[in-house]
């Protein structure tokens, strides 16, 4: 079983298993509905990583090099919510 590849508050890599046919655990595995959700909402927001390593969530990649990317709200929302430590709003460019 591998390991699941999200990142603790630490920014450490998770330390528990993954789920059969997931990169993630049952804590960081978004529920399918939820996974809905997050890819359709409408509005998009701007947010910024903080962590050290990747960070790979409804198919947006994180990493040191691509900090801050646009994403549906509601997946703000979800990654603002669960990961406070590695996420934050990006500073408005305009
Ligand atoms: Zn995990």
């Amino acid at each position: 079983m591998a390991r699941c590849q999200a990142l603790n508050k630490n920014g450490q890599q998770c330390g528990n298993q993954a789920l059969p046919d997931s990169l993630y655990c049952r804590v960081h595995q978004p529920k399918e509905e939820e996974k809905m959700v997050i890819i359709k909402g409408p509005r998009t927001v701007r947010i910024r990583y903080k962590g050290q390593g990747d960070y790979i969530v409804a198919s947006f990649t994180f990493s040191p090099s691509a900090r801050e990317q646009e994403v549906p709200e509601r997946l703000a929302e979800f990654l603002l919510d669960e990961e406070p430590e590695l996420f934050t709003l990006a500073d408005r460019e305009d």
